[in-house]
């Protein structure tokens, strides 16, 4: 098997053998529009095979593993949106890590981006423990969620333009159902930026005709309804960023805390 079967047991699978699977970008479509609560659309975003260059490549790597995990089983599917149900922090990613989502089943867990960014998040109050290792290690998040806009790992962390498109309803979606509780969407990375602009559209915010140029502790407000929220950018915290010192420790702790302020406002 190259991957977790859905309902097996594996903590936090939000799956049942009974979840509907999505086979092309038409019925991702469909089965997110028809997704009435989170539990149902992430369980649907768990089993999607619509993108057969990233699921061949997904479940490539879950069959060789890296030598350090050679004795894990990988999870080896998408990478579902993980946290509170009802969240004032929204956090954005671009795709899961090969040997670290997708191995281990949760968003940003078991990679070095994870560590940096849930090291920050504990600091910053947003997360119940220091460091996020498996879907079983007890990590919680505190008025948070977080979502990838793709939800395979890609090769190469690339993903096509058309495997972007095929998963934007499961993040527009997302988005939707979320929306009346958050505050602060903070976009991890360029990508993340561009991505979550037409799915906050799509939920209904109202956003800037200009598209502001992503940056670190870029800052847009933008409503829906009567109330208003923030949509903040942050460097990502991959390995290339860290490494150079282009995002440091001190950089996300500012981050979110000012996402903290953004939400109490
Ligand atoms: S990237 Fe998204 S649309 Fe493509 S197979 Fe994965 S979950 Fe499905």
């Amino acid at each position: 098997m190259t991957f977790v079967p859905p309902g097996s047991g594996w903590p936090g699978d939000p799956a049942s053998p009974d979840t509907p699977v999505a086979h092309d970008p038409a019925q991702v479509v469909r089965l997110a529009a028809a997704s009435r609560t989170l539990g149902e659309l992430t369980a649907r975003e768990s089993v999607c095979r619509a993108c057969p260059r990233l699921v061949a490549w997904r479940e490539e790597v879950a069959t060789v593993r890296r030598r350090a995990f050679a004795d894990e089983t990988y999870w080896g599917r998408p990478i579902a949106g993980w946290g509170e149900d009802r969240p004032e922090v929204l956090i954005v990613g671009l795709a899961p890590a090969a040997h670290g989502g997708n191995r281990t089943g949760r968003i940003f867990t078991g990679d070095r981006s994870g560590d940096w960014l849930f090291a920050s998040l504990y600091r910053t109050g947003l997360a119940v423990q220091e460091t996020s290792v498996h879907a079983a290690d007890g990590q919680r998040l505190v008025g948070a969620r977080m979502l990838a806009a793709v939800r395979c790992a890609p090769p190469g962390n690339k993903p096509e333009p058309s495997e972007r498109t095929a998963c934007f309803p499961w993040l527009a979606r997302e988005v939707e159902l979320v929306a009346d509780s958050v505050r602060v969407i903070v976009a991890l990375g360029g990508f993340a930026w561009q991505a979550v602009w037409p799915a906050l559209r799509e939920a209904g915010y109202v956003l800037p005709s200009r598209r502001p140029s992503f940056g670190h502790g870029a800052e847009v407000e933008i409503s829906r309804g009567d109330s208003t929220a923030h949509l903040l950018g942050c460097y990502h915290p991959s390995q290339q960023n860290t490494f150079t010192g282009r995002v440091t420790a001190e950089m996300l702790d500012t981050l979110f805390t000012r996402a903290n302020t953004l939400r109490s406002l």
